[in-house]
């Protein structure tokens, strides 16, 4: 333990005063250092130096009072457990620098090894490594490469031709090659090569070498790549980076030394065993950088019985005490084992669920924590197709994967391309170096998206998650030649027409077809794979996981759906009613003449004959859905669009008519619904004459749809089912709107329903922030509230929600005005606080009204914990969303209730 802290700020920890939960002052790799020191496992001594020095020293441009004086009494204490001094010309102690935050950025900062070198203590570490001349200057040569280039920023490639230039000389490409005279005259050459470009010699003062690397750690925070790693990973950017100073042990000392890393499970599959690499004979950065060939962690067992059982047995011992996957850095000096790193390890979608259920069979872990292990995005991945890569398909290229999901298709370059091609019929993959908003109608009409440049908040990659298209974005090896048509990657050309095939959940990129293998998840969601009896232990970890998430949530699901089959096919997901039926759908296809009659209409008797034939049509829709949902809630949504969504576009047929007029055709009818398409032209038609709005200009329209819900719900009844029907007026902004659509809706219902039993409900949806604002008011009138969260941002933020996302999105995200758009993942702040607002101004005025929302936020993870926390009754959302809502929900209560202490 050191010294004295004279000082009141401790910037300064020694690995046994730390603990793995102080990941934010030590960063992950000293909090955890620190964590497997106090279990007693072999660590190299150390001291961290804290996040908080870093951001101190960041604000000033100097290291802050005190820091010096901490380092030198921790260092002064390491000295003496060690038994040797730094520098020290006959037994040096050496030190590795190295960073680490609080999240994992790997290779984006700064180490430095082998610190204590200089031209007398390199003899010095020969005779402590037995004699070894050849080890003690590879060992130096080492730190006055990664010293100029780290600290000193000489360009790493002097160092290295000056190497080649070293083997060329010898004949050979190996390094173990060289021996020791010849890596002498290397540390002369690259000292020439410090000198060159820093104008002074390097420092051969230990404490300047120690100091200049923590300096150089702490800067690192805010290298380019660091800050872009920084963004795109969502790593906040002012939490600085630990420095962690460790006394050196040595891979590379012979035959019986070595360096490995392990993961305590298979981090791909989740599978029990023990996955890693070894290397002999070397240090860390040459299993890194892929110098010579490992060989699997098994291996070991031969080469070093003790050291490798050792190694078991304290991987067994981490994941008892981390509860959970670990990975492992470890260097074996001479046959004695250190531990470098550990941290709970990263792993795929699938390893989640069946490390976590893996872990309650092992008693590590309770449900309510297996259910903290796992995440909807996660569960989202598992439910799409992806790739059979049984075959022989090695991916050209990697980039980063996007939006998820696999496409395979032709290759086009150009926007007007891929619409021309998908016209044909034609799967098309669009290829540009990064996409623009001009490239919006190729995105549309292509099954994937490729761009060769760019991050996950790229143009490409924003439009196409929100579009649900597979992308990968940012795959630098290719080199893409727009003009030209074509691309290059690592040999291959690949001209238009080509077929490549994108994964746009691990980034890579294949020529040719890749066959697509659907999603067993989906199979397991929709009945067709039975958890108890088939041999797969990611669908018995889901199924156990939603078994557990369906028992905790107080959130109930239900779905987006409008027709019958959606309806059931979200039933099979597990959705307990419906949440929006959009009427809307109804008045398309072959109905349209109908409508076009109902618009056109000049007379009450024109337009109830047409209201007249819609009837049995909604009605016959309703009555599907119903039986679908029999027994659950079904809220039907009486229609919203503008009503010329449902005529033909304004230029198209002002041409038609004009064209049929010059050729002296009859055009009466023609010519009037032109006219009646022109007099309901809308500048801004999403704020215009649509909803309750509309319902209150065209008399018997609601009126229609309430009778054919009201009628269907009766005759479905009849039949021996259960009809749950709510009747939900949109766009509601005022309770005078709600109540006069009441009335008349009363009436009807109580006309049609009389004594079958059939409830009715009527409620209203809270889409205008004005509805939100005086929602005490508006629950005098409604049973139920339903949020619009898509318009509710539209209008709450003035973001047009069918332009905004491909227009300028991309640069708020890389601006950072928001880390996620609002029409993904609701705004709590603003568009939740109106949400917050109606929610208990609503319930005040009547607290057994019922709330929910329907809106695209009820399937995101995010916004599901948002509604938990408000109080709403259920989400509502696309059926594919239904167990990510599930599962999410049970999360959300698993959070709050706080019954998973552990
Ligand atoms: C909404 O606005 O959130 C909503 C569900 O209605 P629509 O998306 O149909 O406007
Ligand atoms: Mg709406």
């Amino acid at each position: 333990m050191a010294a004295q802290e004279t000082v009141d700020h401790k910037y300064v920890y020694d690995f046994a005063e730390g603990n793995k939960e102080l990941k934010d002052l030590l960063g992950g790799k000293g909090a955890n250092l620190a964590e497997m020191t106090n279990l007693g496992l072999p660590v190299p001594p150390g001291f961290t130096i804290t996040t908080e020095a870093c951001k101190a020293y960041l604000a000033t441009g100097r290291e802050p009072d005190g820091l010096a004086e901490q380092i030198e009494a921790h260092l002064e204490s390491l000295e003496r457990e060690m038994g040797r001094r730094l520098g020290d010309p006959d037994d040096p102690l050496l030190v590795s620098v190295r960073s680490g935050a609080k999240f994992s950025m790997p290779g984006m900062m700064e180490t430095v090894l082998n610190v204590g070198l200089n031209d007398r203590s390199v003899v010095g570490l020969s005779a402590q490594a037995g004699g070894n001349d050849r080890f003690a200057w590879d060992s130096y040569r080492r730190l006055i490469q990664m010293f100029g280039k780290t600290v000193c920023e000489v360009p790493g490639e002097e160092f290295e031709h000056a190497l080649d230039e070293v083997k060329r000389a010898k004949g050979t490409k190996n390094d173990l090659d060289l021996d020791a005279d010849d890596l002498r005259g290397l540390v002369d050459a690259y000292k020439k090569i410090f000198a060159k470009h820093t104008g002074r010699e390097f420092p051969q003062e230990p404490r300047e070498q120690l100091d200049l690397a923590i300096r150089a750690v702490f800067e690192s925070w805010n290298a380019e790549r660091a800050v872009l790693y920084r963004r795109q990973e969502r790593i906040p950017a002012d939490l600085g980076t630990a420095v962690n100073v460790v006394s050196m042990v040595f891979g590379n000392l012979g035959p019986d030394s070595g360096t490995g890393v392990a993961f305590t499970r298979d981090p791909a599959s989740g599978a029990q065993g023990i996955y890693g690499d070894y290397l002999a004979n070397a240090q860390g950065e040459d299993v890194v950088a892929g110098i010579r060939n490992t060989v699997p962690l098994q291996e070991l067992e031969q080469l070093d019985k003790k050291s490798y059982d050792e190694l078991l047995d304290i991987m067994a011992r981490l994941e008892g005490h981390y509860r959970d996957l670990c990975d492992i850095e470890f260097t074996i000096e001479r046959g004695k084992l250190w531990m470098l790193q550990t941290r709970v390890g990263k792993r795929t979608a699938a390893a989640a669920f069946v490390i976590a259920g893996q872990l309650v069979d092992e008693g590590l872990i309770d449900l309510d924590e297996a259910l903290h292990r796992v995440n909807g995005a996660q569960l989202a991945q598992l439910m799409f197709p992806r790739f059979r890569l049984d075959h022989d398909f090695q991916p050209v290229a990697k980039g980063i994967g996007a939006s998820p999901g696999a496409a395979s298709g032709k290759v086009v370059f150009t926007s007007a391309r891929a619409v021309e091609l998908a016209a044909e019929g034609e799967s098309v993959i669009l290829v540009r170096r990064e996409t623009n908003p001009d490239d919006l109608n190729g995105m549309i009409a292509a099954q994937g998206i490729l761009t060769s440049r760019g991050g996950k908040t790229s143009h490409a990659a924003v439009v196409a998650r929100g579009m649900g298209k597979t992308c990968v974005s940012g795959a630098d090896e290719l080199e893409v030649d727009v003009p030209a048509k074509r691309f290059t990657v690592g040999g291959h050309t690949v001209v238009e027409g080509d077929v490549v095939s994108i994964d746009g959940t691990t980034g890579k990129v294949y020529l040719g077809e890749v066959p697509v293998m659907p999603s067993e998840v989906v199979q397991y969601f929709e009945g067709s794979l039975d958890p108890e009896h088939v041999d797969n232990a990611l669908v018995r970890a889901v199924h156990r996981i939603m078994t557990h998430a369906d028992a905790r949530r107080r959130l109930l699901v239900r779905t987006n759906a409008d027709t019958g089959a959606d309806a059931a096919r979200a039933r099979r997901f597990g959705a307990e009613g419906i949440g929006l039926c959009r009427t809307e759908h109804m008045f398309l296809g072959d109905r349209r003449e109908l409508v076009e009659r109902l618009i056109l209409a000049r007379t009450d008797d024109e337009r109830e004959s047409a209201l007249a034939a819609l009837l049995p049509l909604q009605r016959a829709d309703f009555e599907e859905i119903f039986r679908e949902m029999d027994g659950l809630p079904v809220t039907v949504r009486l229609i919203d669009p503008p009503l010329h969504e449902f005529l033909p576009p304004l230029e198209q047929l002002a041409v038609n008519v004009a064209v049929a007029q010059e050729r002296g055709e009859d055009v009466a009818q023609e010519e009037a619904l032109l006219a009646a398409v022109r007099r309901m032209h809308e500048e801004n038609p999403m704020l215009g004459l649509r909803g309750v709005r509309l319902g209150l200009v065209i008399p018997g329209l609601f009126a229609m749809q309430v009778r054919a819900i009201a009628e269907a719900a009766v005759t479905v009844t009849r039949a021996g089912a259960v009809a749950r029907p709510e009747i939900m007026v949109p766009l509601v902004g005022a309770v005078q709107e709600l109540e006069t659509v009441r009335a008349e809706a009363e009436k009807i219902i109580a006309e049609v329903v009389g004594d079958s039993g059939v409830e009715v409900l009527i409620g209203t949806m809270i889409e205008v922030p004005r509805a939100a604002l005086t929602a005490g008011q508006i629950a005098e009138a409604a049973q139920f509230f339903s949020f619009g969260t898509n318009d509710l941002t539209q209008m709450g933020w003035g973001f047009s929600r069918d332009d905004v996302e491909g227009a300028f999105f991309w640069r708020y995200l890389e601006l950072g005005i928001f880390g996620i758009s609002p029409f993904e993942s609701i705004d709590r702040e603003g568009v939740g606080r109106l949400v917050r607002i109606a929610a208990e101004e609503g319930r005040a005025a009547r607290p057994e009204l019922k709330l929910g929302v329907c809106g695209e936020h009820g399937g995101d993870p995010d916004s599901v914990h948002f509604f938990h926390e408000v109080g709403l009754d259920y989400v509502s959302c696309s059926p594919f969303r239904v167990p990510v809502a599930r599962l999410e929900a049970g999360r959300a209560s698993v959070e709050t209730d706080g019954s998973d202490s552990r």
